[in-house]
């Protein structure tokens, strides 16, 4: 099956957004074994996507469309789409419906205008695809040899459809059976740690597609098969492997997965945060409910602000330097102390790109955790990076040495 992918905007040629809608598509795409040919861009220019339609209908056997089914003068889908169809944009009735009750509620007050209706649009004789994360529907038909199905630019709406819609009957167009797919969350090794673990896996399970991705600071293993059974082997083996690094798997958040652990004991988490800036409790924070678990966080930069608001001994201060293993055990204890949390994380360090020294390199990050019965530990660490690396893998790894004191 060839199959293409286009993409209208004059925004996207500007360079005033990036498309996100191609990418998440081919990654589901190659997740089952499908790839496409080719990525088209046009601009809101009539003329530009008549003719982008028409090559792809002479090219290819699917074509999916992004953008242009909105109710404004350069949303032209509907329009080129109905012309080279040769019938007339039809309203379809129940989009137009649902369209009314939103403006009802979200705008109570006002009038709707009577362009907003264009939305609720699509050719005659196409068949309409309802929109489950908005108003504008898709609608999908066939022109030479190949069938397009036309989506909504809005990134929510557009992968919604292709979860709900597009995945399933291009797969089958494709005859591809659907596959199993699963992703590893790991946080912690080096790729080529991750590689000298897993060696020999991939020859081991031949009917698998294993896929590496480093997203900094994490890394990414898709596992692809032919059966769950398969999937389920490969994966506890790569589980097994791999050990304490994997995280989590597929929509796992790594401050989540750190959460979800603290609320499963009940227990309850603050931070001292020095050269993160408040990055730890930032990430924490992201997650909706994270009140269940999180008491508080203190950016004490000063040395004076560790020892007014976190009680480090100005002494430990003055004997060890604020970038020492010492502080940081002393800032997770008085975070902890200050919010009667059960746990306190501790972090200083040196992000640069100022600031080091022979003895106290840049990205020389002191982390520590603090818990009940007296449990401390501290870890020394040297990260590489920019300041924005140091900071986040910095906020990670003291995240990640919590993770390790609840398992
Ligand atoms: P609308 O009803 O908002 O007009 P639409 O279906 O007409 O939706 P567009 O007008 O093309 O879609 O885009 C709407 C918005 O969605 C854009 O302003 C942009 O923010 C986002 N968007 C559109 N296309 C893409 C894309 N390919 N990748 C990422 N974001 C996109
Ligand atoms: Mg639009």
């Amino acid at each position: 099956m060839k199959l293409e992918l286009l993409v209208t905007g004059d925004e996207i040629l500007r360079g005033t957004i990036a498309d996100t809608n191609s990418p998440y598509l081919l990654a589901r795409l190659e997740e089952r074994g499908l790839r496409a040919e080719r990525v088209v861009s046009v601009g809101d220019v009539r003329e530009d996507f008549l003719a982008a339609i028409r090559a792809a209908s002479e090219r290819a056997d699917a074509c999916v469309v992004s953008g242009g089914l909105g109710p404004t003068e350069d949303d032209l889908t509907v329009d080129v789409a109905s012309e080279l169809l040769g019938v007339k944009p039809a309203v379809h009735t129940p989009s137009l419906d649902r369209l009314r009750a939103r403006w009802a509620e979200r705008r109570r007050n006002e009038p709707m205008p009577a362009n907003a209706e264009r939305m609720a649009r699509a050719p005659e004789g196409a068949e309409v695809i309802l929109n489950p994360a908005g108003v504008a529907p898709a609608f999908a038909l066939t022109l030479g040899r190949c069938w397009f199905v036309f989506l909504p630019g809005v990134p929510k709406e557009y992968r919604a459809l292709v979860d709900d819609v597009v995945l399933p009957r291009l797969s089958a167009r494709a005859g591809v059976s659907p596959t199993h797919a699963r992703v590893l969350r790991l946080f912690g090794p080096a790729e080529s740690q991750v590689q000298e673990r897993l060696e020999g896996f991939s020859q081991a399970h031949p009917s698998l597609r294993v896929g590496y991705r480093p997203t900094y600071p994490e890394i990414h293993i898709s596992l692809v098969a032919p059966t769950a059974d398969a999937l389920a082997a490969a994966e506890a083996e790569a589980r097994a492997r791999l050990g304490p690094w994997v995280y989590g798997a597929d929509a796992d958040r790594f401050p989540a997965v750190v959460g979800a652990a603290l609320r499963e004991r009940r227990e309850t988490l603050a931070v001292g945060e020095s050269c993160t800036g408040g990055l730890i409790a930032k990430l924490v924070t992201d997650v909706a409910g994270s009140s269940d678990y999180f008491l508080s966080g203190a950016v004490v930069y000063a040395n004076a602000a560790k020892q007014a608001l976190l009680s480090v001994p100005e002494e430990l201060l003055a004997r060890h330097g604020a970038v020492s293993a010492e502080v940081a055990l002393a800032l997770a204890h008085g975070a902890r102390g200050a919010a009667g949390a059960t746990w306190g994380i501790g972090v200083t360090g040196i992000a640069g790109p100022g600031g080091g020294t022979p003895e106290k390199p840049v990205g020389l990050v002191h982390l520590a955790v603090a818990g009940a019965s007296g449990y401390e530990r501290a870890v020394e660490r040297r990260f590489f990076g920019d300041r924005g690396e140091v900071r986040l893998v910095a906020a990670y790894s003291a995240l990640d040495l919590l993770r390790k004191a609840l398992r």
